[in-house]
């Protein structure tokens, strides 16, 4: 149907635009306005199919956090596809890299987190997380305690599972079914739209409060597990009260509720830590699921590392199976590529630049809430958003918020910048590596 060799770049665009359905898709505009096509990446810049460059502020999506195009990556890579490109991780099978990177997730994860599965990706890895939940929970002989509780606003993946643990709004279309029974969702920790006239620690109790009447009225002996991105990210870089995660896991370990921190986005530098869980908010999770940053979008792998305490209650007993694993679990060249990450970062002092940077990226980013679209710049480090509003005072919407933040992004895509558009907000999570005056770029474009 097209031409033989090397596709020009507007084959390509059409090659995309007849034959793919992309993730979240939007069949209105996608059919006029087909796909960019990008081409190349090195450090924090892409290039489209027509050599356009763009500094990539979106991060990938949240993983890119070594920056594009290290040769060390794609050499541990090729030698790893060279030397053993797949062996299955069944039952009893496993492999180097897999092993290597099992025992490295153990040292850097905290408390007694020293047991991990492999996944392929963020939302297997929170899908894996719930039927650990009810695992878990059954061989405690509490076959009840299957409910699962987590917040309006969150993005926990897009499996049929751990899209109905997530609630952001939008996600949920009538088209689509969601598991409803025995999912509760809190409210969304969002101090910036908190009721008027509460104080951040009225509101901080408010939800505390929220999360005990629920436990109250469902029963704590029905109540399984509490997923909570530490920040919750494509839900709006929701950074929450201070002393709320800590709170709400003093609540957990009270009625025996195993806490589950989604770090697919956090872990892995992007807070300047390995993971937010502990050193930013002073959490000792069950269970962390990763995924992204751990190989920094060179390969699809995902992690859910667990305590040595839940591994010691199913193991009990001997012959019990955990029926639940992927074909690509362990994948070598995904592990090879998780292991070369690591140590790349330790390497090269990645958590400290992501650190140092991080606070001058929010901080010169901050200086746009002078502008009389923008209702306030949030969040920490290397996460950032700019939510747009129609009255600074009022934080009332703009009648058109999606539009408007599309319309954004649109702007700085045509001066060589890439933001993500999330409904009326406009989202970024440039990789570690970013420097200041790239920093600068991103504040000065966008302020234009
Ligand atoms: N959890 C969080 C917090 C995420 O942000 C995402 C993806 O953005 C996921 C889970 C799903 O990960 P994946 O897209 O790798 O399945």
């Amino acid at each position: 149907k097209f031409a033989a060799g090397q596709p020009a770049p507007q084959d390509l665009w059409e090659m995309d635009r007849r034959h793919a359905l992309h993730p979240w898709t939007n069949f209105g505009s996608f059919e006029k306005d087909g796909a960019l096509v990008i081409a190349r990446g090195e450090g924090c810049y892409l290039w489209d199919a027509e050599g356009r460059r763009y500094l990539d502020a979106v991060g990938g999506l949240w993983c890119t956090n070594l920056g594009l195009g290290r040769k060390d990556m794609a050499q541990a890579i090729a030698d790893q596809a060279e030397r053993l490109a797949f062996s299955n991780t069944f039952v009893d099978v496993t492999n180097e890299p897999s092993a290597r990177l099992a025992a490295k997730l153990a040292s850097l994860a905290p408390g007694d987190l020293n047991r991990v599965h492999f996944t392929t990706g963020g939302s297997t890895a929170v899908d894996t997380a719930a039927r650990l939940v009810w695992y878990y929970q059954s061989c405690r002989g509490q076959r009840q305690k299957t409910d699962l509780v987590a917040r309006e606003h969150s993005y926990h993946g897009s499996t049929y599972l751990s899209q109905s643990v997530g609630k952001r709004p939008g996600d949920r279309v009538e088209e689509f079914r969601y598991m409803e029974a025995g999912i509760h969702h809190l409210s969304v920790p969002n101090p910036y739209r908190r009721p008027e006239g509460m104080s951040e620690e009225a509101f901080c109790d408010f939800l505390v409060a929220e999360f005990e009447d629920l436990i109250a009225r469902v029963g704590a002996d029905r109540i399984g597990g509490f997923f909570a991105e530490p920040i919750q990210a494509s839900g709006g870089v929701i950074v929450p009260p201070k002393g709320y995660l800590r709170r709400m896991w003093e609540i957990c370990r009270r009625h025996d509720i195993l806490f589950i921190a989604d770090e697919v986005v956090t872990a892995f530098g992007r807070l300047g830590h390995w993971f937010a869980s502990e050193d930013v908010f002073e959490v000792i999770p069950d269970v962390i699921t990763c995924a992204k940053g751990l190989t920094s979008g060179y390969q699809p792998l995902g992690a859910m590392i667990f305590s040595d305490r839940i591994w010691e209650v199913m193991a009990e007993g001997g012959e019990r199976w955990f029926t639940s694993g992927l074909t690509y679990a362990g994948h070598p060249v995904a592990c090879a590529a998780g292991l070369k990450t690591i140590e790349i970062i330790e390497n090269e002092g990645l958590l400290a630049n992501a650190a140092e940077v991080g606070d001058y990226f929010l901080e010169r980013l901050q200086g746009l809430e002078a502008l009389p679209l923008v209702g306030q710049v949030r969040g920490q480090r290397l996460m950032v958003c700019v939510e747009n509003v129609g009255n600074k005072d009022s934080k009332e919407p703009l009648p058109d918020g999606a539009n408007e933040s599309k319309r954004i992004s649109d702007a700085a895509e045509a001066m060589g910048l890439m933001v993500r558009p999330i409904g009326h907000l406009n989202v970024m999570s440039p990789p570690l590596v970013i420097t200041k005056p790239q920093v600068d770029f991103v504040a000065e474009t966008l302020e234009k």
